[in-house]
């Protein structure tokens, strides 16, 4: 189980990645990805490689795929 996290921030909404992971993710009232559970978007082993795809497409750079815990953050 792979998470999937989305900056709604940068998503414009045009829902590529939910036609690359309708398993995991649907549309809200605007377009914008949502998971089917409310919750963290965890990916299935057997799709991750569709995560990988619509990471690597996703036009605004809006989806990264990994563990909380390994987002790396830069003190000073
Ligand atoms: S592919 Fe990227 S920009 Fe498009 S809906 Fe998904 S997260 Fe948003």
């Amino acid at each position: 189980m792979t998470r999937l996290h989305i900056d709604w921030t940068a998503c414009d909404g045009r829902g590529l990645c939910v036609e690359l992971l309708p398993e995991v993710l649907d549309r809200d009232p605007w377009g914008y990805p949502i998971p089917h559970r409310q919750g963290p978007v965890e990916v299935p082993d057997h799709l991750t490689s569709h995560a990988e795809k619509a990471t690597t497409l996703c036009p605004l750079l809006a989806l990264r795929l990994g563990d909380e815990g390994s987002r790396q953050h830069v003190r000073r």
